[in-house]
């Protein structure tokens, strides 16, 4: 940590800004050292001001609900972001689009567009992290991906300007997105397609149920741990390198699914982290595939 910044210095702002704060408890894996400062910004006038304030060479860092995330044991050196209900907004607008706020869960803007009788957002049913999450993983499964039903996205860029982003020049790929790394998404406006409120729901409950069977989802797990490689499912690739159930301390991958990396109590980060390279070492050699991870590893290893 580099002991330079503290909430005194910025007293304009109405979030709350809380030094040396514990992160583990905000991230599915439960894992990582603190942020030397933690802000939660009351809305959006609010987070701009503070990123027009902060010195450029402050680093920043957006914690979403933290479901793909392996946060290090030494924590984050900078400012910790973490948008709240200032940025909950959910609201219909004209031709099926929804206009939403970045902290808003994917699977309550699945439900919220379902009750309006808008299609093709059922997918987000599933994934359990925040549309500004979402925005930045470009976050999808069985088939559709954010890409394919955003319009725009709007950001607070690192000099705390607003922006209105095309969908389009984020250039979307699998579980990529081109946006600088400072930019903070705020909101976000996709298009639907007319539906029937039954049906929707019928198949979000099906995702639901299909995830419950195939997945850890009552685990402290970050999803998929490594991204499919082209033309490959990386389970397939772990299993037949015999990563299934493999274990680094309390690091394990999951038995159930096994591309799901699980902390099974009291994991340290280091060891979910050793865990993973430990499995990318084992399929390079048995299939000659480097993995990819999805999970995104931040912060400082510590001592
Ligand atoms: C049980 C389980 C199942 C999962 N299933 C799927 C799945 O089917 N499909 C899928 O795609 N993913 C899946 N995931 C992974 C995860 O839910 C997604 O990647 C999700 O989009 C992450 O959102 P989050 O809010 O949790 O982001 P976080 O994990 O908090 O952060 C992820 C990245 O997004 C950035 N970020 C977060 N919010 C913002 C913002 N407002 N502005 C800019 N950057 C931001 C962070 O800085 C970080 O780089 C699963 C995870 C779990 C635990």
């Amino acid at each position: 940590m580099s002991g330079q910044l503290h909430p005194e210095d910025f007293p304009e702002l109405r979030g709350g800004l809380i030094a040396d704060k514990e992160l583990a408890p905000f991230t599915w894996l439960r894992v990582g050292g603190p942020a030397e400062l933690l802000f939660l910004p009351k809305d959006e006038a609010d987070l701009a001001m503070f990123m027009a304030q902060k010195s450029t060479e402050t680093p920043v860092f957006v914690l979403g609900a933290g479901s793909n995330l392996l946060i290090r044991d030494g924590g984050l050196p900078g400012v910790v972001i973490r948008l709240g209900a200032g940025f909950g907004q959910m609201q219909v607008e004209a031709e099926n689009r929804i206009r939403v706020g970045a902290a808003v869960p994917d699977r309550v803007l699945a439900k919220f567009a379902a009750k309006n009788a808008i299609d093709g957002l059922s997918f987000y049913a599933g994934i359990p992290g925040t549309i500004g999450g979402a925005l930045r993983m470009n976050a999808g499964c069985y088939e559709t991906e954010t890409a394919d039903v955003l319009i725009e996205a709007v950001v607070i860029d690192g000099l705390g300007r607003r922006r209105i982003v095309p969908a389009a020049e984020l250039d979307y790929a699998y579980r990529h997105c081109s946006a600088p790394k400072d930019w903070i998404f705020v909101e976000a406006l996709y298009a639907g397609t007319p539906g029937d409120p039954a049906k929707i729901t019928q198949k979000m409950n099906e995702i639901t149920a299909r995830r419950e069977q195939s997945q850890p989802i009552r685990e402290k797990t970050g999803g998929s741990t490594f991204k499919n490689p082209d033309g490959a499912k990386s389970w397939q690739l772990i299993d037949a390198a015999g990563g299934r159930g493999r274990r680094v301390g309390a690091a394990q991958m999951s038995e159930q699914h096994c591309n799901f990396m699980i902390n099974t109590g009291g994991a340290k980060a280091a060891e979910l982290e050793e865990l993973g390279n430990s499995i990318q070492r084992s399929v390079l050699e048995n299939s000659g595939i480097e993995l990819e991870w999805e999970i995104k590893r931040v912060g400082s290893h510590g001592e």
